[in-house]
């Protein structure tokens, strides 16, 4: 008997979805290139998708679409946007970061590595040899104690413009396999989700707030770095901006929100990952400073062609770019929610917007 997901895509139709109507809803939405993306494919989920209209990142400004089923998220990143007239980068760093997990003793292991990292670097390189003609591929491999018998071959891996998770673990398994032809015991070769190794670090100036508002905004920016209740709350309305880019680009929004809370657990207290302070000039400063793994080319961007027409609006030419881009977009909306905060309070937009997300509100 054929098993459901060897069936074609209208056989599993009519065979999961009885009522009819639902069938011809699931149809009318589906895409059938995506059938070949994920098993028992059945149809799309719409997403709203909404602009940023005015982002001014290291100079230039871009139009960036967001992604967001959450009513008041776009008006708010453009109300944000308002008062940021450009935002720059600090710093970036882009080697994506894969670990051969290893079990054993420190002398033996240190021996191997010592005495085979060059054969490990050199297999790296050959089974991903259109990595490297792209100017990429492994650029360092470290040696790395977790406790007394467990172990970290830290690969650090440039990836170009890909996100970069498949052509990481393809590399990391390939070092894995040649540690175990020298009987090293490995556990397991991986991507890591927080890519330290990854970083992307920018600046805001808010100009047009008052004094007063300021100093409340940098205040309670301050209560995000001292309590986890405030903080997570505090990550969700900077995450409200930048997952909407990385969901609107075809990115992997799980592989990067696990990258950012897990870097604002970094020091083992989980804190905001923006913050805006006032400097002795009493302007309002904000700043965020995380690892980022997306791509403008590879995973499944391709297939979803509307990922691929919004990448071609915004005008974004590396993964660095959108990087900065997301994160640029996640302090707009950071300013933002503060603002409301610290003003009218959350609810009164937010309220507006879902009545009229809901049909009450003409
Ligand atoms: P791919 O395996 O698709 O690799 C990227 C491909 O893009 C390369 O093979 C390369 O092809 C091609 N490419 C074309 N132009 C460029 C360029 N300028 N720079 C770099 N590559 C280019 O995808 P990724 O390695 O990016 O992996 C991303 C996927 O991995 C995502 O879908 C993610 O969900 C998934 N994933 C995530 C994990 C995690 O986060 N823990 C774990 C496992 C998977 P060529 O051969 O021509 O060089």
């Amino acid at each position: 008997m054929t098993k459901f997901y060897e069936k074609n895509f209208s056989q599993r139709l009519k065979e999961a979805v009885p009522d009819p109507k639902l069938q011809e809803l699931f149809l009318q939405h589906a895409d059938l290139a995506h059938d070949k993306v994920i098993e028992n494919y059945l149809t799309d989920l719409p997403v709203p998708v909404g602009l940023l209209r005015q982002l001014v990142v290291d100079g230039h400004t871009y139009l960036v679409p967001m992604a967001t089923e959450e009513p008041s998220v776009v008006a708010a990143a453009n109300n944000g946007a308002r008062f940021l007239t450009n935002i720059e980068t600090v710093y970036q760093t882009h080697l994506r970061f894969g670990q051969i997990l290893v079990m054993g003793d420190f002398d033996t292991l240190d021996a191997v590595y010592l005495k085979h990292k060059d054969d490990l670097k050199k297999t790296a390189q050959l089974v991903y040899p259109s990595i490297v003609a792209r100017g990429g591929g492994l650029k360092e491999l470290h040696f790395r104690q977790m406790d007394a018998n467990s172990f970290s071959f830290d690969a650090l891996i440039d990836t170009q413009d890909a996100m970069g998770a498949n052509i990481v673990n393809t590399i990391v398994e390939a070092i894995a396999e040649q540690l175990r032809s020298w009987q090293v015991d490995v556990l397991a070769a991986i991507v890591s989700n927080l890519p330290t190794t990854s970083m992307t670090e920018m600046k805001a100036v808010a100009s047009g707030l008052d004094l007063p508002s300021m100093k409340k905004i940098a205040a309670l920016s301050h209560f995000a770095t001292i309590d986890f209740h405030r903080a997570a709350t505090d990550n969700k309305g900077f995450l409200n901006g930048a997952s909407a880019i990385v969901l609107a680009s075809g990115n992997d929004w799980r592989a990067f929100e696990a990258g950012a809370h897990a870097y604002a657990a970094i020091d083992g207290n989980y804190k905001s990952l923006a913050s805006w302070t006032i400097n002795s000039q009493n302007q309002l400063i904000g700043r965020v400073k995380m690892p980022v793994q997306l791509g403008i080319v590879g995973g499944t961007i391709s297939q979803n062609k509307v990922a691929v027409g919004l990448l071609k609006l915004t005008q974004v030419h590396s993964a660095d770019e959108l990087a900065r881009i997301v994160l640029a977009a996640g302090l707009a909306q950071s300013l933002a929610a503060l603002r409301a905060l610290v003003g009218e309070g959350i609810q009164k937009g937010h309220m507006k917007m879902q009545r009229r997300a809901k049909g009450e509100d003409k």
